[in-house]
């Protein structure tokens, strides 16, 4: 398989799909340029080439109709000063007008095209639309991580037309080596810490891990129904009862695959669900009625740094508290400073799905860990091993 930089782009139109769906606020400005700054190093390269790049993304929901709340030409200004070029605009992404702006499109040159979800064939993975989309370039690269577990048409399906013209833009090359390297080349011990509320929701990542890790670190909201499991009380602490013999099944699972399961032994309980709330220290399964436990303790917090620090891959999904308070984010902080400190020892860490990169954006750890993931669903599906069809798209001959 080809990639970016075994192509030249020399007098050739790139036809990149860009994730671009960036916040606006209420004067259309964009309140983050993250995302186009990621994807700014592939389009260089292609200009640097003497190509010419044309970007196609969805900006919010649209769901088939032209909102001009919408519509891509408001980011303009912002992409033209990220990318340092003045990027051409055209008004659709498919169609006459889109292939003329394209005909027109000189070496040098950027053209963003408009809103792709302006149009239902988008999300559907239309064939025909597909193909539209195929005129508006001579080589296909996939820089979107964002939506590379969608089977939409500019994420999977307009692919298939080019056959031997196509590659991952470095973003999406990056990601995937990062997953690559916790599921699968990572220097051992590898860690995952798994946080958030709900074991529900990270079931299956669970039990795809369970094969590659050597420790497993579960903290957060989970912690209490792998606790009242095992016979803990848990008092008012945010538990799963129905999956409670999950939990009990994921820890035979672990034994006898031999990874270490580490979970909280002692934890900040509080009687409400407020930062200003009545706090104690408590022994995690003796958590007594009309408390609940929102963030780990002293204990738990010390027997998590030594394994952080014993690690050399770390994989960090969930929060480990309600971070959100202040009162009970100490954990996650935590977690976070030993995560810094077992990097700087040479441990590869990447964080990556939904809350935890809001945390780790909040406490200041994004330029602290080895890399943090732009793509939360895509994220999520990478780690429950699922193999997602914007990746697959690429690799398919
Ligand atoms: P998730 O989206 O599954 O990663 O869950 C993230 C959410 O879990 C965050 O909003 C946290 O506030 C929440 N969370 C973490 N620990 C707890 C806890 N002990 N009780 C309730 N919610 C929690």
């Amino acid at each position: 398989m080809k990639k970016l930089d075994d192509y030249n782009f020399e007098n050739k139109k790139a036809l990149i799909r860009v994730d671009f769906n960036v916040p606006l606020n209420e004067n259309f400005e964009v309140t983050d340029i993250n995302r186009i700054e990621a994807a700014k190093p592939t389009i260089i390269k292609i200009l640097e080439d003497g190509g010419s790049a044309v970007l196609m993304s969805h900006l919010g929901r649209p769901k088939g109709e032209r909102n001009p709340d919408l519509s891509l030409k408001h980011i303009c200004a912002t992409v033209s000063d990220v990318i340092g070029v003045a990027i051409k605009f055209v008004d659709d992404c498919v169609g006459e007008k889109a292939e003329k702006a394209v005909a027109e499109l000189k070496s040098g040159e950027v053209l963003l095209l408009e809103n792709l979800r302006y149009h239902a064939e988008e999300e559907k993975g239309d064939k025909a639309f597909a193909e539209q989309l195929s005129k508006l370039g001579d080589i296909y690269v996939n820089d979107a991580f964002g939506t590379a577990h969608r089977a939409h048409a500019s994420t999977a399906i307009v692919a298939k037309y080019f056959t031997d013209a196509k590659c991952f833009g470095y973003l999406l090359a990056k990601e995937i080596k990062a997953i690559e390297k916790v599921m699968r080349t990572g220097e051992k011990p590898v860690l995952a810490i798994l946080g958030g509320a709900k074991v529900s929701s990270k079931i299956t990542i669970i039990e795809n891990i369970l094969d590659k890790v050597d420790d497993l670190i579960i903290g957060g909201g989970m912690t209490y129904t792998f606790v009242k499991a095992q016979g803990g009380q848990v008092g008012d602490s945010i538990c799963e009862d129905d999956k409670m013999e999950l939990a009990m099944e994921i820890l035979k699972q672990a034994k006898e695959k031999g990874v270490n399961v580490h979970i909280p032994v002692d934890v900040i309980a509080a009687d409400d669900f407020s930062n200003t709330a009545n706090t104690k220290i408590v022994d995690v399964d003796k958590i007594p009625d009309g408390w609940q436990g929102l963030d780990a303790g002293p204990r738990t917090l010390e027997n998590f740094k030594k394994v952080i620090l014993g690690a050399k891959t770390i994989l960090w999904n969930g929060p480990i508290g309600v971070f959100e308070m202040e009162s009970f984010a100490n954990g996650t902080i935590s977690v976070g400073n030993a995560i810094d400190q077992a990097t700087q020892n040479g441990a590869f860490s990447l964080v990556g799905g939904g809350d935890s990169v809001a945390a780790v954006k909040q406490f200041g750890f994004e330029n602290k860990v080895s890399y943090v993931s732009t793509g939360g669903g895509a994220m999520l599906e990478s780690l429950e091993g699922k193999t997602l069809p914007g990746i697959a798209a690429i690799l398919a001959l």
